[in-house]
């Protein structure tokens, strides 16, 4: 009997569910970033800017993944035998899901309480497997992670190039500072920031400098969880220096890392870890309660991006509003997106950023219209890859404070350890 041409392997019985919980009600297409731009005709996937939209919204790929499986294990598969899915339709549903971001909202808004994010990360484990997936623009991410131990090609010896001569780093420390490739070789004025604030507060810190190894998020967001064993080697390495450095907290700056970390680690590991996990914004910000000794006023109308991964999946919404708040001169105002309603920047970790950079490059002039239109002169985030998308417009932001975003808006977009060590006269 003829195999069913796609499995349901990396789906769990919840999961299944899910396929047919789906009513078909439509609100997931209001909230998605992804059909917003294809909807408006910026960005054509298929290269001829006829607005075509079919098969790139959430409920087309819960739709159309359904009818893959219906044919390989529904009543006339189990009858007959299973009918066979042309490979070309395959390739192309894995197209359209890698169109994606991963935001989330969509399962956010979902009547039907579906993870969506839950989905997307076992339909493109499933095409990894069998051949269709990721993008080939995506590729580069297996080859080059395991080779330099970073998404960037860059020399694992200047992890700590950012680091400045007066801060000194202990060997061993209760508190660890993870950096975070994109942060230590993109944004390296956030890790500035951070180890400023931690110095003012007398927080000895240690970090893994050239030991520090990628957390992998965008090997396992493009579906190479389970078919490489670089996101489990590169973990395990990773927390065995923090256990030898005698860490009994980690700070994150990147979301991605932090979530990886508290999600994925344990898993790979293989147990419950003996450290905790906290993202920068939770851990140094509450630092700044107390402070009263600022010495820059901001005096701007401030608004602050929820990053998918620190906000929908971690659930940290506050404590960054809480420091924005804190800061002198600041005139806080909410974009109509926000907290778990946010409207993605369009990076989907660095993985659509790669992978399909006009994409992203257009949801992000769309999230810093939102800003513009509730008049904000200064747009915080607290994740590097938010920064250097929404920063560069296009999905080449140079991470440069204070350029023009790209499509002329004239907001400055910024890290929000920045902002407050501005604020503090620490940079
Ligand atoms: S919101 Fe949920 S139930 Fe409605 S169409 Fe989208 S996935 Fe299906
Ligand atoms: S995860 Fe985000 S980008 Fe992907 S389908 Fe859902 S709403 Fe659209």
């Amino acid at each position: 009997m003829q195999k069913p041409s796609v499995t349901t392997d990396h789906l769990d019985a919840m999961q299944l569910m899910e396929f047919d919980a789906c009513t078909r009600c439509g609100e997931c297409l209001k909230w998605c970033p992804v059909y917003d731009v294809i909807k408006s005709g910026a960005f054509s996937p298929n290269g001829n800017g006829s607005g075509l939209v079919k098969g790139y919204t959430p409920r087309d790929k819960v739709g159309d993944w359904k009818q893959f499986m219906n044919a390989g294990y529904g009543l006339r598969a189990k009858l007959f035998s299973p009918k066979k899915i042309p490979e070309s339709v395959i390739q192309e549903f894995s197209e359209r899901l890698y169109h994606c971001a991963a935001c989330g909202v969509c399962g956010s808004v979902c009547p039907a309480g579906i993870n969506t994010t839950g989905l997307w990360d076992s339909l493109r484990t499933s095409l990894v497997e069998r051949g269709n997936g990721p993008l080939q623009s995506q590729e580069f991410f297996t080859e080059v992670i395991p080779e330099y131990g970073n998404p960037y090609r860059a020399d694992q010896q200047n992890r700590l190039q950012w680091l400045p001569d007066d801060i000194e780093v202990s060997e061993s420390a209760d508190i660890a500072y993870f950096v975070g490739c994109t942060v230590e070789y993109k944004t390296p004025l956030h890790a500035v920031s951070v180890v400023r604030i931690l110095k003012r507060f007398d927080i000895p810190f240690t970090t893994l400098g050239e030991d520090e190894l990628c957390c992998c998020a965008d090997l396992i967001s493009i579906g190479h969880r389970d078919t490489e064993n670089i996101a489990r080697d590169f973990a395990r390495r990773n927390i065995e220096q923090l256990i030898e450095r005698g860490v009994k907290k980690v700070l994150f700056s990147c979301p991605g890392c932090y979530q990886v970390a508290v999600d994925e680690w344990p898993r790979y590991y293989g147990d419950k870890l003996p450290f905790e996990c906290v993202h920068a914004s939770q851990f140094v910000f509450e630092l700044l309660d107390k402070e009263r000794r600022w010495t820059n006023r901001i005096d701007k109308t401030v608004t602050y991006h929820d990053p998918c991964h620190l906000g929908r999946q971690m659930g940290v919404y506050e404590p960054p509003r809480d420091a924005i708040k804190r800061l002198p001169g600041v005139n806080f105002v909410e974009m109509e997106r926000n907290r778990e309603f946010q409207r993605c920047c369009g990076a989907g970790g660095n993985a659509l950023r790669e992978g399909v950079s006009d994409l992203t490059g257009e949801i992000a002039k769309m999230r810093v219209q939102d800003a513009v239109d509730v008049g904000a002169e200064l747009l915080v985030t607290s994740c590097p890859c938010c920064f250097l998308t929404l920063d560069g417009g296009n999905g080449n932001g140079n991470g440069s404070n204070g350029n023009d975003n790209g499509n002329g808006a004239g907001v400055v977009v910024e890290d929000l350890a920045t902002l407050c060590a501005r604020s503090l006269g620490l940079i």
